[in-house]
């Protein structure tokens, strides 16, 4: 296998922030005293690393508009001044609404959005490129380590859409996912799968790192079942089976 997952050493300017038990956000530095985040659900974590590392914050990326991914933007946006990036909207808290394959440069990050409806209808990716290439994907609650959000405000067909849309980016694209849904993902494949050694391997990897745990978009595409899915209908099958898991 050529693909290798490991923890991405070039993304150290990322910082994984867990939040409200199985949240994610992100804080990505992109200049020595600047920072925008993803995802900010709550706002003491978030502001504390801020204030830790020195960090004025200018935006913030929203995937879509759950309460879990949204909960710290009005007060951090008061604190910072920071202008909000969205999909859903102008209005509820976004300043700027982005639309499919938008890009938003910030400093030397290029951050290009990318629609990915299926668990809310108006749900974007973002995906951040910098200027050595390196590249990371916030999928919000769109494609999770080894697993993908439920399909709540659209048909299945549609969520297996914006999935293929996610792994036609670079492999080594590391994953930034909204939730820590991984173990339950792994254990959820090999129910299906039986046995499967990249699947085993990385429910392993997930038990040892925990929520240090990191993937790339080419480990997604060996390991998550519902990449390995054929078509929509094989995706919308395990979708339908996970849902009662
Ligand atoms: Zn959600």
């Amino acid at each position: 296998m050529t693909v290798e997952n490991k923890n991405i050493e070039k993304n150290k300017y990322i910082t994984v922030i867990p939040v409200l038990g199985d949240n994610y956000t992100y804080l990505y530095r992109y200049d020595e005293d600047k920072a925008f985040v993803v995802d900010p659900g709550e706002l003491d974590c978030v502001n504390d690393e801020l204030i830790e590392k020195a960090l004025e914050l200018t935006h913030i990326f929203i995937t879509h508009h759950h309460f879990d991914h949204i909960g710290g933007v009005e007060e951090l946006k008061r604190e910072y001044d920071c202008e909000v990036i969205g999909g859903y909207g102008k209005g509820a808290g976004v300043d700027r609404l982005v639309k499919d394959k938008e890009v938003v440069e910030i400093g030397d990050i290029k951050v290009h959005a990318i629609a990915t409806p299926g668990h809310t209808k108006t749900s974007m990716c973002y995906y951040a490129v910098d200027k050595d290439k390196n590249g990371a994907v916030f999928t919000g609650d769109t494609l999770f380590h080894g697993g993908c959000g439920k399909v709540f405000e659209c048909y299945p067909e549609t969520m297996w859409e914006s999935l293929q849309k996610l792994i036609l980016l670079p492999e080594d694209t590391m994953v930034c996912p909204g939730h820590d849904y991984t173990e339950e993902d792994y254990e959820f494949a090999l129910t299906i799968l039986e046995s499967d050694r990249i699947v085993e391997e990385s429910l392993e990897m997930y038990r040892t790192q925990g929520k240090l745990y990191r993937s790339t978009i080419g480990w997604e595409k060996i390991s998550n079942i519902f990449l390995k899915a054929k078509d929509a209908e094989e995706f919308a099958e395990l979708r339908k089976k996970k849902d009662v898991f």
